[in-house]
């Protein structure tokens, strides 16, 4: 293994920094996440990071907003990071991430804190498993009237329809949902404890783990009116500080998409005190790291060659492609060019 970390830079470009992002760690698949592709089984998550601690450093956010161009990084630093707040991570993560020394930073979004309501993702996952994809496409042509296309799968719901509707709208298409399916939202996401809750965020954050901006309800941000930036990033962070008693210091993307990743976002993200922004895109961090677009890798791999080819391969090749596409565009920027790489559904969610 050691031979391959020496061929695989002959790829290059340089790597400033590998970071994965985790999402549920779970044996099985449940109604709430089957099909979107945030399930890592614990066995798989204990090889990966067992992958992580021998092979890498582990850096916390800390070392990076403290030398963001790497020149003191110790060798292959990596940085681990989990999204969507799932309750898997206090049972899973926390216990082997303290065991390994490896530091964290957990995303979330506060309104499913307490399991006080399902992250609108894991409702059109539930309702796609049990009541099938046609129950979605009534609840969708509420919002889009009677010629909207049909959606053949819950992957179209996350990379088409979401992108493409506001927050008003998107509360329309969850209420309708919850009707046509006669779902009860609240009293299904206590019966299902998804979630952290509130007290284990503040164990979370007196440990190594630092907690992290997600948006409050997990939005595409690209449908953010300037009143939704406040609402959903603000309004996040101040309850996240407020529960944690510390400084939230980092926003990740929900879906993970650098398409979200607006100009004025990025404005309201620095001006609001928060010091390094992430991706999911999958696509090697190169010499002279970005602290506001830190790309991430989502690896379900539990076995060391399929970790060494999500981690060292395919993000040294995404950013060659990427790279190759800028130049063939002459210099227009390469986000949302339909090249991103397709990541879970969940984060492409995220
Ligand atoms: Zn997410």
């Amino acid at each position: 293994m050691p031979c391959r970390f020496g061929i695989v830079r002959i790829l290059g470009p340089s790597y400033a920094l590998r970071c994965v992002v985790f999402h549920n760690i779970s044996a099985t698949e449940s109604p709430f996440t089957k099909g979107m592709g945030v399930n890592v089984t614990p066995s798989d998550f204990e090889a990966a990071l067992r992958f992580l601690t021998r092979y890498y450093t582990p850096v916390c956010l800390q070392d990076v907003l403290e030398d963001p161009a790497g020149r003191g990084f110790p060798p292959r630093p990596i940085l681990v990071t989990f999204d969507d707040g799932y309750a898997s991570i206090m049972e899973w993560a926390a216990p082997l991430c303290g065991r390994l020394g490896v530091p964290a930073i957990v995303f979330l979004n506060a309104a499913f804190l307490d399991n006080a309501g399902l992250a609108p993702d894991n409702l059109v996952c539930y309702a796609a498993n049990v009541l099938g994809i046609e129950t979605i496409n009534a609840a969708v042509r509420v919002v889009k009237g009677a010629d909207s296309p049909k959606l053949q799968c819950l992957a179209e719901v996350f990379s088409r329809f979401f992108p493409s509707i506001s927050l008003p709208e998107r509360k329309v298409f969850l209420d309708a949902l919850a009707h046509l399916g006669g779902i009860n939202e609240r009293q299904l996401a206590r019966e299902a404890g998804l979630y952290l809750t509130r007290k284990e965020v503040c164990q979370l954050a007196a440990s190594d783990f630092e907690i992290g901006n997600h948006t409050y309800t997990h939005v595409h941000c690209r449908s953010l009116s300037p009143e939704d930036i406040g609402e959903e990033v603000d309004r996040n962070r101040a309850e996240l500080e407020s529960l944690s008693g510390k400084k939230v210091r980092s926003f990740s993307v929900p879906y993970g998409s650098s398409a979200d990743l607006r100009t004025d976002l990025v404005s309201h993200l620095r001006r609001s005190g928060h010091e390094a922004i992430f991706l999911s895109e999958s696509v090697a961090n190169t010499r002279g790291l970005d602290r506001w677009q830190v790309d991430r890798v989502s690896t379900h791999a539990g076995s060391n060659d399929g970790l060494f080819l999500d981690i060292e391969v395919l993000p040294r090749l995404r950013a060659i492609r990427d790279r190759l596409f800028r130049s063939a565009q002459s210099g227009a920027k390469g986000h949302g060019n339909g090249l991103a790489h397709e990541c879970p559904v969940g984060e492409q969610r995220n």
